[in-house]
């Protein structure tokens, strides 16, 4: 079958043909991949950085976020047939641990990621067990549906930091931080800002209809940002952009007591003067890792259900999946929101 494989420990990213998956084993089920996101970790993978090249084997196929039809159903499987659309859940928690025992499965120490720690999505067929299977209601396209992976990080992040009535900043304008933007406005935030210094991102972010776009570069941005929160600052910062200065600038902009949810991974340890930017402000500092299972999904598809066309907007390009090369140079450049590969006329090809 046709797939979009880590397969030297090098930058950059090649097909490949790896044989289509067996029958499933108990439990688990394969399914036909209509369309899949390309992904921050998938972008990482790419470039061949400090973590993937510690953490990825090769060959892999890559690939994590995605929507499909179920093609085959292992014994034991319960609640899904075959031709049923669905999309997954791509962290695979253990099931048995204190975590995942208490519904915190998000920070399960055992969790195995599609595309980065088994074979990945970014092929005509993967592999999942049952029981990270969501069924995607028809109202919801498939260009929308291969991203409730990420949209579910920027779900997470803005349900935990509680945005409501609360003047928002969201540091950083990739995928994840515009669909962030655009759920703390739907969850009634008073005002959302957001931070980007790359041009086309703004853009799009401009797009959203939010209180102010800002490029920090802009000697003016700081005091503009002060004008819009009644001179106090955000009451709550999403950070996004994993950037050491951007942190620091928004500990420094944060009003006291202000919540700093930082979802963003920084290449390397981030210095931060805790006393002065922290402790004497009374922040509040949340890591914010993956999705709660499966709460975060089902707000994801009611978001969805509800806000088509900001799905669209973030979502710039659907390209077919063998254009992927382009996809990932269009990351290169930053000149994309996301970005989204359709891999149904590779299965047609083969099949006619
Ligand atoms: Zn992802
Ligand atoms: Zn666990």
């Amino acid at each position: 079958m046709f797939a979009i494989a880590k397969t030297e420990a090098a930058r950059g990213i090649w097909s490949a043909s790896p044989h289509l998956p067996e029958a499933p084993a108990r439990g688990m089920v394969v399914v036909d991949v209509m369309a899949a996101g390309i992904c921050g970790t998938d972008y990482h993978i790419y470039s061949w950085d400090a973590w993937s090249a510690g953490r990825v084997p090769t060959p892999m196929v890559i690939g994590h976020e995605f929507v499909g039809r179920i093609a085959a159903v292992g014994e034991g499987v319960t609640g899904f047939r075959i031709g049923e659309r669905v999309s997954a859940e791509c962290h695979i928690a253990c099931g048995e641990c204190r975590f995942c025992r208490t519904g915190n499965s998000h920070i399960c120490e055992r969790t195995s990621i599609i595309g980065v720690d088994r074979p990945g999505a970014f092929a005509e067929q993967v592999t999942v067990p049952a029981s990270n299977l969501w069924h995607v209601p028809d109202a919801i396209p498939d260009k929308h549906a291969a991203v409730f992976d990420p949209v579910g990080n920027a779900m997470h992040m803005v349900s935990t930091a509680r945005v409501t009535a609360k003047n928002v900043l969201v540091v950083g304008g990739g995928p994840i931080g515009l669909f962030a933007a655009a759920i703390a406005k739907s969850h009634g935030a008073r005002t959302v800002t957001l931070q980007e210094p790359n041009q086309a991102r703004a853009a799009i972010a401009a797009s959203l209809d939010l209180d102010l776009v800002l490029n920090p570069r802009d000697p003016g941005a700081k005091e503009a940002l002060l004008s819009l929160t009644n001179g106090e600052g955000p009451d709550v910062i999403l950070e996004v952009s994993g950037n050491a200065a951007a942190i620091n600038a928004a500990l420094d902009i944060a009003a006291p007591g202000a919540t700093v949810a930082l979802l963003g991974i920084p290449a390397n340890p981030v210095e931060i003067d805790l006393g002065a930017k922290v402790v004497m402000k009374g922040i509040s500092l949340l890591g914010v890792t993956g999705r709660r299972m499966y709460e975060t999904w089902y707000q994801v598809e009611a978001f969805m259900l509800k806000n088509p066309d900001l799905m669209d907007k973030v979502i710039t390009h659907v390209l077919p999946a063998s254009d992927f090369h382009h996809g990932f140079e269009l990351m290169d450049e930053g000149a994309c929101g996301k970005i989204v590969l359709d891999f149904q006329a590779i299965g047609q090809r083969l099949s006619a």
